[in-house]
């Protein structure tokens, strides 16, 4: 068995503990996800079917890549493994069992859009003040009300919930929240937490169909588990109930997910859920080198939140971590851009090798700018997706109609697109028609005379019978031939293509490059269902990286953070490391939004194999204003001994009107609206010092001494902090922490193992 052959004793013992509930809690670039893969390929050698397994993973493109490796591993049996995010998986299980539960089986996945869209409607029809009950607001709590897996009936029965909406001044939350679920049910559509939340009432309320899939699904396994929701983790308990070959592996350093319901608790309740719990420890790091191994491990000991792990790498040393200095996000951009075109002639490497991280999408645009300007290849993973564009958005709404009639977002969205004389009291006129009747708007639409006053405009009868057209194709049809004969058929195609200015170009591109791409579903070969319905059912769970075209460009790879879980690359630029932008202004309140940040932070610096680039700027737009930017905290926490400082000045800044004086001490503004910046020095601290402005210099006698005996009261000196006197200490050796408090920057708590400090 050679493939084994590629995993270090602890990954192989994982990969061979095919029986029974595994757990492997590990840092970054341990093998976590190739374990998962390698088990797999395990499994089906082993002789088990192929179709008896189930790998969840966290976006399609790890499904796909993880199916690529596995049919490299075992051949074309890979195929048969049930393998996608949570989302893909059991929307296609609903799709199979909806009848049990109400649902049409084309039912229609509605995006975050479609939801809002439904609130909105709502809001105003109870005439509820939007400044208070904000879409976003009632979207949300509503979602974390699913994944709680906390009905509206449930919600509203709850004395607790209720207190809280109360206290807040939003009484109504209940109602809307029952409104909302019956809207959802009436259009036969689910938001992405219904394939949760309905998977879970399905398993409940069904005993046969857990049943069924507890028996197919044999053998389960998690990767990204920590970012699990507590709906996510129900689901995988019950599948895993009977078998109990369940293997999840996660990291607890990499939940970034908290914010959206992701639980931490999930991967306490696992040991505790299987008390025969086999637990794998892996603790090399075959991803990135040793510096920035260091230095991920730095990052992370300032959280207090943690299991504790060992990580090291047996790679070089690596490259010490280069930080760079900019005077506004404009020249941040092209600092990084002429690092990245300098890095890459001067070793030889591809576009491809690089990738460029931030915290919030808006930065994506100085980065842009700049490698547009230098003519160098890129693309944005994870932003606004090719699907979500409008025009798409529009054509995929005549095929969802198509389907699911009831659908009433995507009624309202082409009822009266292109224009054919529906007016907007019309259509005001059959939804409310609809409420009355307790029927969908789709059935008023069919029988006008039986539901609708007065007469009714020709063009609703015309609109329906072309939908019913619509349907009769689809039947027999492939999935091509049906969406060209709408886009066609509908007047969508004519209506972009009249539109001669550059916009409407690019929006009719995107529908044929649309089309293309059912083309190319229509002729796949391994598929047996070709028809444009079963093109439809993923497509709301689909984003821009799911699309394969541009797979293998080679070309810089722009994204968030956030999307960049799990994905590696040989040279990792973080960039905006500022205050109130990483970590970001949202997350100072407590501690806990502020350790999620310094987790996204590991997560960011963890993607990088070679070579690791920190940039940040001084000052940077936000909201149309010019800010200052302090560096961020986190720069700080690094180990100065890692870090290589090129603070070299740029002599033209490109913000607005600023004017630079060329004695490089400040900034001066013609009009006094901004405050001014502190003067900046420009040449580099000298190198073990902290990158903060207020760097201090050890003194002559510092000699970071053997600290295991200090006591609450002694002063000391540290490296970079400076002086200060130890104000506690609490834990146990080796671990002992020390809080102490520095003249220079205030109160710090510093892990006394890895403090640089001398007892003055
Ligand atoms: P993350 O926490 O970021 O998701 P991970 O623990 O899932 O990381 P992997 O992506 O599986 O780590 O592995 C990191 C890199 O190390 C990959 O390129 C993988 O192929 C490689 N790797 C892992 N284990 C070994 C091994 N035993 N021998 C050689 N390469 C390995
Ligand atoms: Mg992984």
């Amino acid at each position: 068995m050679d493939y084994l052959a590629g995993l270090n004793p602890e990954q192989r013992g994982a990969v061979q503990h095919i029986n029974g509930p595994v757990m492997i809690i590990a840092g970054a670039g341990s093998g976590k996800t190739r374990v998962i893969t390698y088990r797999v390929a395990h499994l089906i050698r082993s002789g088990v079917d192929s179709f008896n397994i189930l790998v969840l993973t966290f976006t399609n493109k790890a499904a796909r890549e993880m199916r690529e490796r596995i049919t490299n591993l075992v051949g074309p049996e890979a195929k048969n493994i049930w393998m996608g995010t949570f989302h893909s998986v059991f929307a296609k299980i609903l799709r199979v069992e909806a009848d049990k539960i109400g649902y049409p089986s084309n039912f229609t996945i509605y995006d975050t859009d479609d939801s809002k869209s439904v609130i909105r409607a709502i809001l105003k029809e109870m005439s509820l003040d939007d400044k208070l009950y904000s879409v976003n607001f009632v979207l949300n709590r509503i979602s974390a009300a699913k994944n709680n897996l906390v009905s509206w009936m449930e919600y509203q029965k709850n004395d607790q919930i209720q207190a809280d909406d109360i206290s807040s001044n939003r009484p109504q939350m209940g109602v809307i929240y029952q409104t909302y679920v019956q809207r959802c049910f009436r259009a036969g559509a689910m938001d992405f937490d219904d394939l949760l939340f309905k998977t879970n009432e399905l398993l409940k309320q069904y005993p046969e169909v857990l049943n069924k899939y507890q028996h197919k699904f044999k053998y389960l396994m998690v990767d990204e588990y920590q970012d699990t929701n507590f709906s996510q983790y129900l689901i995988v308990k019950k599948l895993a109930a009977v078998n109990e070959n369940i293997c999840v592996v996660g990291d607890d350093a990499q939940s970034i997910y908290a914010f959206r319901g992701a639980n931490i608790q999930n991967i306490l309740n696992f040991e505790k859920d299987y008390p025969d719990l086999k637990v794998f420890k892996l603790e090399q790091n075959y991803r990135s080198t040793q510096n920035i191994v260091n230095v991920a491990n730095s990052i992370i000991a300032n959280n207090k939140d943690q299991l504790k792990k060992n990580v090291f790498s047996e790679k070089d040393q690596g490259d010490k971590i280069k930080v760079l200095r900019a005077f506004s996000d404009n020249e941040e951009g092209k600092s990084v851009a002429e690092d990245i075109m300098q890095q890459r002639s001067s070793k030889g490497m591809k576009w491809s090798d690089f990738a460029i991280l931030y915290r919030t999408n808006a930065q994506s645009r100085s980065m842009e700018e700049a490698l547009r300007k230098l003519g160098m290849p890129y693309k944005i993973y994870g932003g606004l997706s090719f699907y979500q564009r409008k025009e798409i958005k529009d054509l995929i709404a005549y095929f969802r109609l198509t389907f699911n009639p009831n659908d009433e977002e995507a009624l309202k969205r082409v009822i009266n697109y292109p224009r054919r004389g529906i007016g907007d009291t019309t259509i005001d006129k059959i939804i409310v028609a609809a409420d009355q009747h307790g029927i969908t708007p789709w059935e008023v639409i069919i029988s006008p005379e039986r539901y609708l006053e007065g007469r009714v405009s020709g063009s609703v009868n015309a609109f329906a019978t072309m939908i019913q057209s619509f349907q009769v194709l689809t039947k027999t049809q492939t999935a091509y031939e049906a969406a060209l004969y709408i886009a066609q058929h509908s007047g969508l195609l004519k209506d972009l293509y009249e539109d001669k200015s550059v916009e409407g170009l690019n929006r009719y591109e995107n529908i044929q490059e649309l089309l293309n791409g059912i083309k190319e579903f229509s002729e796949r070969e391994d598929i047996e269902e070709k028809g444009l319905d079963v093109f439809m059912q993923d497509v709301a769970l689909l984003t821009n990286d799911d699309k394969d075209k541009d797979k293998d460009a080679d070309t810089i790879s722009l994204m968030t953070i956030h999307s960049s879980k799990g994905l590696e690359f040989p040279h990792v630029y973080v960039v905006g490391l500022e205050e109130n932008l990483f970590p970001s202004q949202m997350s100072l309140n407590s501690r806990s939004d502020l350790e999620e940040e310094r987790r996204l932070f590991y997560v960011a610096v963890t993607r990088a194999e070679h070579k690791l680039t920190i940039s940040y700027a001084t000052s940077r737009f936000k909201f149309g204003t010019l800010i200052n930017c302090e560096p961020s905290r986190f720069l700080d926490e690094i180990d100065a001994k890692y870090l290589e400082l090129d603070f070299t000045a740029r002599k033209e800044p490109s913000v607005g009107s600023l004017n630079y004086d060329d004695e490089r001490t400040s900034w001066s503004r013609n009009d006094d609206k901004f405050s001014k910046p502190k003067p900046k020095t420009v040449s580099a601290p000298p190198k073990t010092t902290s990158i903060l402005a207020k760097a201090h210099v050890p003194s002559a006698n510092f000699k970071p001494s053997d600290t295991s005996n200090l006591q609450v009261g002694m002063e000391v000196e540290h490296e970079r902090f400076g002086f200060g006197k130890v104000i506690s200490l609490e834990g146990n050796k080796p671990d002992i922490k020390a809080t102490i408090f520095f003249k220079e920057i205030g109160q710090k708590q510093l892990l006394l193992k890895f403090a640089k400090l001398s007892i003055v």
